[in-house]
């Protein structure tokens, strides 16, 4: 099966993973910590194999986990949910996001998406047989924005999902109340359903604050939200994620991820529950190291001679690669000398985009990156503004991204 936008190709991370494995790069390309999260949680995993939590969950996922999720979305936004109808586990954000997308969009349907956008928003669309729209995430001064002039043209009658990302990758955007509220009036205009991908809900800095748009008046009943343990607890590899919202919406997932996994990760969300129910300090930690290695990673791209938007939340930051590209750095040493993902050679005059920039970093200098390309439509007008861009995390222990830094300085 291969969608005609290439949005089911293999995916970049586990390309440029494999990249940075093979050539000993600091990764900081794919979003997962080096750092494993708090010993108490897996201990609680330990000990649920022990006690016998190891046959099928239910398919809805373990009581208690469904009560904590409640209980966390109660306590930290508002949002009163009925557990036992209002929640559901899945295999990850991902599952929860594919399967809604599956079970709510299909031909003849546009989703709308903002652009960049995650990898497999796309994928999801394109598996559904429906359209896929977007809406331009602006660098500016004050971050990436969102074009609200584009977002009123791009809904349609035929726009079923809006599918929101906030905090987002790639860019770290925070949308802001007024952006959200603009995405709150285009659904209820066109009487769309708001899937909101919220995995990044706990990092965020700078004092910006997570809004989940289920809270924006009017929103709860026409808004599924996701999100995941992997960011808040790194526990990336747990997959255990939820989506919660009005009874219709989580029941539509549940018809199509019964038949994708059925149910998942046993003695992992007994752990979870309890993660979510005492770990507010642990993930209070976390973002207090992050938000160092975010300043000093910044800096580094900044001395490396990049420009950067500040990202608000996520663990990502994107940086302009122009000063590197379109042969200006011909008789830079070290001389570029890439090959691209077909397997073509490349010499410095010749890295032409943020996507060969990506591969020669990795090979060449030592630092894995992701290029911004890969959250854009192939020939979209963002496409094309954010050609020579590229995204690195600071979710990687500091001598990663100090050895990281210290390579991109023999750049200059
Ligand atoms: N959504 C976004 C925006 C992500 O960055 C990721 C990847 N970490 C996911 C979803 C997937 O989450 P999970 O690992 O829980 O499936
Ligand atoms: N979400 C991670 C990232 O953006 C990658 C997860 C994955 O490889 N699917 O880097």
């Amino acid at each position: 099966l291969a969608a005609a936008d290439g949005s089911t190709r293999p995916t970049i991370f586990a390309e440029m993973s494999a990249l940075a494995a093979r050539t000993g790069a600091a990764n900081l390309g794919q979003g997962f910590p080096d750092e494993d999260g708090p010993e108490w949680i897996r201990e609680a995993a330990i000990a649920a194999i022990r006690d016998g939590g190891n046959q099928y969950p239910p398919g809805r996922g373990a009581a208690e986990l469904r009560a904590a999720i409640a209980e966390h979305q109660r306590r930290r936004y508002g949002i009163e949910l009925d557990a036992e109808r209002e929640v559901l586990v899945t295999a990850g954000a991902t599952e929860a996001l594919t399967a809604a997308i599956l079970a709510l969009a299909g031909p003849g349907d546009e989703v709308l998406t903002l652009e960049p956008f995650y990898d497999s928003h796309a994928a999801a669309i394109a598996l559904a047989g429906a359209r896929h729209v977007t809406v331009p995430l602006v660098p500016t001064v004050e971050g990436f924005r969102l074009d609200l002039e584009a977002l009123r043209r791009a809904v349609s009658p035929r726009t079923r999902v809006i599918l929101v990302n906030t905090p987002h990758n790639p860019t770290g955007t925070v949308l802001t109340g007024d952006e959200l509220s603009a995405i709150a009036a285009a659904a209820e205009r066109v009487d769309a359903v708001v899937v909101t991908d919220e995995v990044y809900e706990h990092l965020t800095f700078d004092g910006a604050r997570h809004l989940p748009i289920a809270t924006l008046p009017g929103m709860r009943e026409r808004t599924l939200t996701v999100s995941s343990a992997g960011k808040t607890f790194s526990l990336t590899g747990w997959k255990i994620g939820w989506a919660t919202g009005p009874a219709r919406l989580v029941e539509a997932v549940l018809t199509v991820k019964q038949f994708l996994t059925y149910s998942g990760g046993a003695p992992f969300q007994p752990a979870i529950a309890r993660a979510l129910t005492e770990g507010d300090a642990d993930v209070a930690a976390l973002q207090t190291v992050l938000d160092a290695r975010r300043e000093l990673l910044i800096h580094g791209l900044h001395d490396a001679g990049f420009a950067t938007v500040r990202p608000e939340g996520t663990y990502f930051v994107c940086a302009d690669a122009s000063p590197f590209i379109d042969g200006e750095r011909a008789d830079a040493s070290p001389p570029i000398n890439g090959e691209r993902a077909d397997g073509s050679p490349f010499t410095s005059a010749e890295v032409r985009n943020g996507a060969d920039f990506a591969r020669w970093l990795t090979e060449h200098a030592g630092v894995a990156c992701i290029p911004l390309s890969a959250f854009c439509r192939e020939g979209s007008a963002t496409a094309e503004a954010l050609a020579n861009w590229v995204r690195f995390t600071f979710v990687k222990d500091e001598t990663t991204i100090r050895t990281a830094i210290e390579r991109l300085g023999e750049l200059r």
